[in-house]
C-alpha cells in the first residue's frame, strides 16, 4: 500500500540506512568502552549529537539521547517536578495544552498525587493555543509550560514566541515537545529551557530520541530511570550507537533539505485535495491551510466514519484516523473534541501525511482511492 501516515512515523532515509550499516556488526563497540573499538562508537554519537544540535541550533553537550519522544517528554516533566520538590522550589501548576500528545498529558497528570496542579490550557477551531487563555493561567505558581511545537493529529502550529513570552514574564520554565516540529519548520532551541525530538518522525530508526536541555535553564531535570549514569546522568542505559548514528544522519538530511520537504509536501497535499474535490467528493478540511504545516491535512467526510474508510482503502493506502484507537475501542480524539468537534465529526476524521519520499501518482492515487469508497 501506499503509505500516507508520516504523522505516525517516517520511512528511513537511505542516508539514515547507509550510515548505520557498518554500526551494526562491522563496527563494534559500546561508546562507554575506553578501547579504541569503545572511542570509535563514541566519536560517531557525539558526530551525530553534532548534526542533532545543528538542526535545532543547541550546543551538542545540551542534548541527551533518549528511547524517543515519549521518554524525553516523561524526563522533561517529571524530572523538572522531582527538581522543583527536592530544591524546595514551591510553584506546584503545570500548564498544558489541552492537545499535547499522551505522554505530555500522562506525564503531567502523574504528578497530581504528588501535589501538583495540572492546568490544561484551550485550542481554538484550529488547533492553535489560546494565548489570552494562557495568559491567564500561566503566574507566580507556575513551574512549566509545556506546548508542542506541531500537533500530530491536525499538523497545527503553535504560537512558540508568544508561549515563550507569557512563560518568561512569568518566570517559568518553558518545554517544548517537538516531536512534529523538528525538519517541518525551522526550531530554534535557544528560546526553550527543554525541548523532546524523535528520531523515526524525521526519517530516522524507531527507537531512539532526545530530550534537549538548555544551559541557561535555571532547574535541570533529575533523572527518572537510575543507572550507570550515562547522558550527564540524566539517562541512564547504553547509548546504542547504530540508532544514534541513524538518527544524525536523518538530522543532517532533514536540515539540508527543510524548505524543499515542505514544499515537497505540501505540494502533494494540495494535488491530492485538487483531485478530490474534481471527482466531486464531498468533504471538509478540519483545519484551514496557514495553521497546519504543509503535507498534513485532517478531513472528513461527512456521514462516512473514519474507520470504516480505513479498512476498506487499507490495501491501497495507509492513513491514519483523528480518533484514538484504544484496545479496539474508537474513541473519539481527545484533540479534535478540544478543537470544538462533535464525537460525530471527530470519529468521521482521517489524517494524512505526504512526507519526503511520496509522489505525485501517490497522491492521485488516495484521491481515486477515497472517492471510491466514498462514492460506494
Ligand atoms: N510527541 C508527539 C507530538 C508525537 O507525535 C509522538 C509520536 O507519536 C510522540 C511524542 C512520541 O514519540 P516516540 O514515538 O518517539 O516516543
Amino acid at each position: 500500500p501506499i503509505y500516507l501516515d508520516g504523522h505516525s512515523t517516517t520511512p528511513l532515509a537511505p542516508e539514515a540506512m547507509e550510515a548505520m550499516a557498518p554500526w551494526w556488526h562491522a563496527q563494534v563497540g559500546n561508546p562507554h568502552s575506553p578501547h579504541l573499538s569503545g572511542m570509535l562508537a563514541s566519536q560517531a554519537v557525539e558526530t551525530a549529537r553534532s548534526e542533532l544540535a545543528s538542526l535545532i541550533g543547541s550546543d551538542p553537550q545540551e542534548l541527551v539521547f533518549t528511547s524517543g519522544a515519549t521518554e524525553a517528554n516523561n524526563i522533561a516533566i517529571r524530572g523538572i517536578a522531582l527538581a522543583a520538590l527536592e530544591g524546595g522550589i514551591g510553584r506546584r501548576d503545570i500548564v498544558v495544552s489541552a492537545i499535547e500528545h499522551k505522554s505530555v498529558l500522562s506525564s503531567a497528570s502523574s504528578l497530581r498525587s504528588a501535589g501538583f496542579r495540572i492546568i490544561e490550557a484551550p485550542v481554538d477551531v484550529n488547533g492553535i493555543i489560546d494565548i489570552s487563555a494562557l495568559e491567564r493561567l500561566v503566574g507566580i505558581e507556575t513551574l512549566l509550560v509545556s506546548v508542542m511545537a506541531v500537533n500530530n493529529e491536525v499538523g497545527s502550529i503553535q504560537p512558540l514566541a508568544d508561549v515563550i513570552r507569557i512563560a518568561r514574564a512569568a518566570g517559568a520554565l518553558v518545554h517544548v515537545d517537538a516531536a512534529q516540529g523538528a525538519g517541518k519548520l525551522p526550531l530554534d532551541c535557544a528560546e526553550f529551557d527543554l525541548a523532546s525530538l524523535s528520531s523515526h518522525k524525521i526519517y530516522g530508526p524507531m527507537g531512539i530520541g532526545a530530550l534537549f536541555i538548555s544551559s541557561a535553564a535555571s532547574l535541570r531535570p533529575l533523572p527518572v530511570l537510575f543507572g550507570g549514569g550515562q547522558e550527564a546522568g540524566v539517562r541512564p542505559g547504553t547509548v546504542p550507537t547504530p540508532l544514534v548514528v541513524g538518527f544524525g544522519a536523518a538530522a543532517k538530511v532533514s536540515r539540508t533539505r527543510l524548505v524543499a520537504d515542505a514544499a515537497h509536501s505540501g505540494r502533494l497535499s494540495a494535488l491530492f485535495l485538487e483531485e478530490l474535490r474534481s471527482r466531486q467528493v464531498q468533504f471538509i478540511e478540519n483545519v484551514s491551510a496557514p495553521s497546519r504545516v504543509p503535507g498534513s491535512l485532517s478531513l472528513r467526510f461527512p456521514g462516512n466514519e473514519a474507520m470504516s474508510i480505513i479498512v476498506k482503502a487499507s490495501d491501497r493506502i495507509s492513513i491514519s484516523e483523528g480518533s484514538a484507537c484504544t484496545s479496539g475501542q474508537i474513541t473519539a480524539s481527545h484533540v479534535l473534541l478540544e478543537m470544538g468537534f462533535t464525537h460525530q465529526e471527530a470519529t468521521e476524521t482521517i489524517r494524512l501525511y505526504f512526507s519526503r519520499y511520496n509522489r505525485e501518482a501517490d497522491a492521485m492515487e488516495a484521491a481515486a482511492v477515497l472517492s471510491a469508497i466514498v462514492a460506494r
